[in-house]
């Protein structure tokens, strides 16, 4: 199943929508029509799938071959929409935790960066992890402020989103899928300068808006081989990454497992996989994103990101990053 957060102009705040072919269904207002009390955050759906499955397997046999639009009881309270007529969201607008990130999970770019970085080439032997702060979530179509008094060197990584669906500490690899809900795409937009300047990851990877995500989760049971799905990402139309999860250091199970030893993983918790080679700042000469560029990032099978580069109508102060 496809999932995603939606806002409309009825109800503005964002909340869950399953998605079929061109449209969408409000599964709160779909549910009560069917005296389901079903979470209208998506959030409140990981946490209580197995209830949530079983209320969205009843609302879709209510369906059955037809469209939404064709469901006389969903469309009277206006819980069928078309997709092209609502608003997306992040799939979760708000996590509760930040989004764990891989550095370095594919060969090809720990060679790329390693050269600008002048450090080893070699493949990292254990995974590196960090983390980009709640509020850098944007949604799939939203704008990314450029403010030059912040940073002259904003950089794009499309990645592989995993979702944890269920709870657990020290997972064994053979049981990280069950651990699974399921995928997203992930831009984990980049200050370049930031992030040398702090030598940590955190700061230059936390921006407000610098986490583009969705358009949708796609539940695991829907991705046959999550190691074997294209990753692209383009600028004004241009491919600058082009690649396969296939080529991950570390498997997703693998993740799971290490990141799981001695530290839960919590439903609804976010694991951006690594980013492939292609990014700006390792091109010669190194390119960065400018105003009114378009970014397209996109996983085969999950959906694409389209955010827009925008400049910043009021700049912070110069000397509060020197
Ligand atoms: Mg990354």
């Amino acid at each position: 199943m496809r999932f995603v957060s939606f806002s409309t102009t009825e109800i503005p705040t964002p909340h869950l929508g399953i998605v079929r072919d061109d449209e969408v269904l409000d599964v709160d207002l779909a549910g009560r029509t069917l005296k389901l009390i079903t979470s209208d955050q998506m959030l409140g759906l990981i946490e209580n799938y197995e209830k949530g499955k079983q209320d969205i397997e009843t609302i879709l046999e209510k369906v059955g071959n037809r469209r939404f639009s064709e469901v006389k009881t969903f469309t009277d309270i206006g819980a069928a929409h078309k997709l092209s007529e609502v608003q997306l969201a992040a799939p979760i607008p708000q996590p509760r935790k930040n989004i764990i990130c891989m550095a370095l999970n594919y060969s090809e770019h720990a060679r790329e960066t390693a050269q600008v970085r002048g450090r080893s080439a070699d493949a990292p032997t254990v995974p590196v992890f960090f983390t980009k702060s709640t509020t850098s979530v944007n949604g799939p179509y939203g704008e990314i402020e450029i403010d030059p008094a912040v940073s002259t060197e904003i950089d794009w990584e499309v990645e592989l989103g995993v979702i944890i669906g269920k709870r657990g500490k020290n997972i064994g690899e053979e049981d990280a899928p069950s651990h699974v809900f399921g995928y997203t795409v992930i831009n984990d937009v980049t200050a370049r300068d930031v992030q040398a300047r702090h030598k940590q990851y955190f700061k230059g990877k936390s921006l407000d808006g610098f986490c583009p995500m969705g358009p949708c989760i796609v539940t695991a049971d829907e991705i046959a081989n999550p190691h074997n799905l294209a990753l692209n990402l383009r600028v004004n139309g241009v491919t600058k990454q082009n690649s396969n999860t296939s080529m991950m250091i570390f498997s997703i199970n693998q993740i799971i497992a290490i990141l799981s030893l001695g530290m839960t993983l919590e439903p609804g918790d976010i694991i951006a996989t690594g980013t492939p080679s292609g990014v700006g700042f390792s091109r010669t000469p190194a390119e960065f994103l400018k105003p009114n560029d378009i970014v397209e990032a996109e996983v085969t099978g999950i959906g694409m990101l389209r955010n827009t580069m925008k400049q910043a109508l009021i700049s912070g102060s110069p000397r509060a990053s020197s």
